[in-house]
């Protein structure tokens, strides 16, 4: 740890001649704060994309909430950062990371759907002067949940939760949009109600590596807040498509596609099965926890997950 502190030090001496003078006047919290924090470690998995590939954990102390895959992509001009992690602090661990490799300005820090280790981590870039873009559903989720998820994180992840903050979008994406980095197009994508309300796919036209956020877990029980039938429909549409390499929201930092969509494509369907005919046979919701139990063993997290997925699919099956 020590030795990594002392490099990050050293790279930032090394790096300070291209940086821009009013570096030098940020406030800490930002730029000039970064050097307290130690670097998410990153994979380079295509030239210029890097992926923090977050461990199978659930917020808490000790892992200041960087729970969630987050990464960046550096253009001729600029960069892009997606997805912040779980607290100001995780934020500041990527922003660090960031800089050990570009000088480069923050252009655009996407949000890949509402949920907290995606995006509590947004005001470590504040002050980077980047326009914020996320689903144009994001605001409104995120408004209605931001004092529970400050709250409930704050509780969970103890003192490295200090001055986190919501930094909601203000560039939304209601169906396609391409962010230019110089040389180098991000693709943007909003979908219907799947994982959440508010997914948002990033492509990188370059490398044709493919960020899902969410609507993608692999390892890591998925975890269901949008619509059972129209996450399994998504990621058929998903799947449909050929990409070099996907980035999960959860799991390694790049897998194969569509392959890695196999498993839980089976995880939902498994769970739609079940409690469609836990539903038919008039089963009470209090027994919906037991769909899926077949999965059981094969998920990181599944006791953490499932039963609230198989309530949340019983509420959404009996209505149709
Ligand atoms: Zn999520």
């Amino acid at each position: 740890m020590r030795r990594a502190a002392a490099t990050f030090v050293l790279a930032l001496l090394l790096a300070a001649p291209a940086r821009p003078a009013a570096a030098a006047e940020t406030p800490a919290g930002t730029s000039a704060g970064t050097a307290k924090v130690d670097p998410l470690p990153m994979q380079e998995v295509a030239p210029g994309v890097f992926v923090y590939a977050a461990p199978y954990a659930l917020a808490g102390r000790g892992n200041a909430g960087a729970i969630a895959n987050v990464g960046f992509v550096i253009g001729r001009d600029a960069a892009a950062v997606i997805d912040t992690g779980g607290s100001l602090k995780a934020g500041q661990r990527l922003l660090a990371a960031l800089r050990q490799r570009t000088a480069l300005p923050v252009r655009y820090v996407i949000n890949t759907h509402v949920h907290p280790d995606h995006l509590l981590g947004n005001a470590a870039f504040a002050g980077e002067g980047a326009t914020f873009v996320g689903h144009q559903a994001l605001p409104e989720a995120l408004a209605a949940r931001a004092d529970g998820y400050l709250k409930a994180n704050a509780e969970l992840v103890g003192p490295d939760f200090a001055g986190t903050r919501i930094v909601p979008p203000t560039l939304l994406v209601s169906t396609r949009l391409d962010l230019d980095l110089g040389g180098r197009v991000l693709h943007l994508e909003a979908w219907p109600t799947a994982h959440t309300n508010s997914d948002l796919t990033v492509r990188d036209e370059a490398t044709d590596t493919w960020f899902l956020g969410d609507l993608l877990f692999v390892g890591h029980v998925p975890a269901l807040d949008g619509r059972l039938s129209g996450w399994i429909a998504v990621l058929q549409r998903l799947s449909a498509r050929p990409a070099a390499r996907v980035v999960p929201g959860h799991g390694p930092a790049a897998v194969p596609w569509p392959a890695a969509a196999a498993a839980i494509d089976r995880y939902l369907t498994t769970l739609q099965a079940q409690v469609r005919a836990m539903v038919r046979d008039g089963a009470p919701i209090g027994e919906a926890g037991r769909a899926a139990g077949v999965e059981s063993g094969k998920w990181a997290l599944f006791d953490d997950f499932n039963a609230r997925n198989a309530t949340a699919a019983y509420h959404e099956l009996e209505w149709e």
